[in-house]
């Protein structure tokens, strides 16, 4: 085997010229080393997360997104705490140890209103993830103190430059400051990076990778780049499926605890992506279990997803999982 890919799984420690070297190689021995770290670290379950997208209401204006404020062509909609727990309620019922709340960022959903929502949902027993955007550190403190458990923000890029051009009235350190307080809020905090974003080198992603080993992230996310027609991005290419998978990959050598979803927009790209992903070091499956509304969750197009509000969900997911060796894992999945 290839002497870095053995430092790798060695050490769990590379250069960011060794990680240049993976990223520019054809891919197929990491995948199988990334498979094998995956095996030993966390295991054959796979952890299923039951994503609610309630509210596609955003204040910010990030270029590629779909759901950008300045985005006039797609219909708004924001769930009532109702329907929040009605989903939340199906989603337990199917088999769901994890539910994970999205929405863009929208000030309708006070430190207050989260709280309550928290509140409620925690009296099922789950785990809750929460995805919501940048708020201040006493949010933070309030929504952990009411029970959320995990936060998923995505650094995107850790190129500055490259960051400030697609985030137009964000600032990086804000970012990152969020980052850093939900880590030492005691939230198992998740982020990761877009592939393929306009102007974005192979050795912005190899710090990307670098910036997930120092945050010591317990989960990661990577997705390829989609262009979405009512954004400022629209005629760029997609990212490519390859360099996103091998970002995932090198991610699980370098963290080999930490969980991994096989992102949709992998899917969206390549018909078997999530199933690949899998096999090249994620761990964890998230569908969507939000009901009517989210069609308009529009973050990018043709934003693929089964249908998890039918009951006997778990059993299929277990048995296209048993095909590939895998199981549906029984537990809440805490990085362990
Ligand atoms: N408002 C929340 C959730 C954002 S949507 C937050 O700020 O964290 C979740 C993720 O979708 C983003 O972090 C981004 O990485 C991804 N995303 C957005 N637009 C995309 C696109 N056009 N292609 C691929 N992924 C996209």
């Amino acid at each position: 085997m290839n002497e870095i890919l053995k430092k790798a799984i060695n050490t769990h420690t590379l250069s960011k010229d060794e990680i240049i070297n993976l990223l520019e190689s054809d891919g197929s021995e990491l995948y199988k080393a990334a498979d094998s770290v995956r095996k030993i670290a966390v295991g054959d379950g796979v952890h299923l997360r039951g994503l609610i997208e309630f509210s596609n209401i955003c204040s910010k204006t990030c270029k590629y997104c779909g759901i950008r404020g300045a985005n006039l062509s797609i219909s708004r909609y924001r769930l009532s705490v109702e329907d929040i727990l009605k989903d939340v309620k199906q989603g337990v019922e199917s088999g769901f140890k994890t539910i994970v709340l999205q929405s863009g960022e929208d000030a309708y959903f006070s430190k207050e209103l989260m709280c309550e929502i928290i509140t409620e949902i925690k009296k099922f027993d789950v785990a809750l993830t929460l995805s919501i955007g940048e708020r201040s550190y006493d949010d933070y403190k309030a929504f952990r103190e009411a029970g959320a458990d995990r936060y998923l923000l995505r650094i995107e890029t850790t190129d500055k430059g490259l960051y400030n051009n697609m985030h137009p009235n964000m600032s990086f350190e804000n970012r990152i400051r969020c980052l850093n307080d939900l880590k030492s809020l005691g939230y198992e905090t998740g982020t990761g990076c877009l592939i393929g974003l306009p102007g974005q080198s192979i050795k912005s992603l190899a710090e990307d990778i670098l910036f997930f080993k120092e945050l010591n992230a317990d989960m990661i996310g990577v997705g390829p780049f989609l262009p979405h027609p009512n954004t400022p991005l629209k005629d760029e290419p997609c990212g490519s499926f390859d360099l996103a998978l091998k970002v995932m990959a090198i991610t699980r050598l370098l963290l080999p605890d930490i969980n991994i979803p096989a992102t949709t927009a992998m899917e969206t790209l390549n018909p078997n992506g999530r199933v690949i992903a899998l096999q090249s070091g994620a761990n964890v499956f998230m569908p969507n279990i939000t009901g009517e509304s989210s069609k308009n969750y529009e973050i990018y197009p043709n934003k693929s997803g089964i249908n998890a509000s039918n009951s006997d969900i778990m059993v299929k997911l277990d048995e296209m999982l048993n095909l590939i060796g895998r199981h549906v894992a029984k537990d809440k999945g805490f990085r362990k």
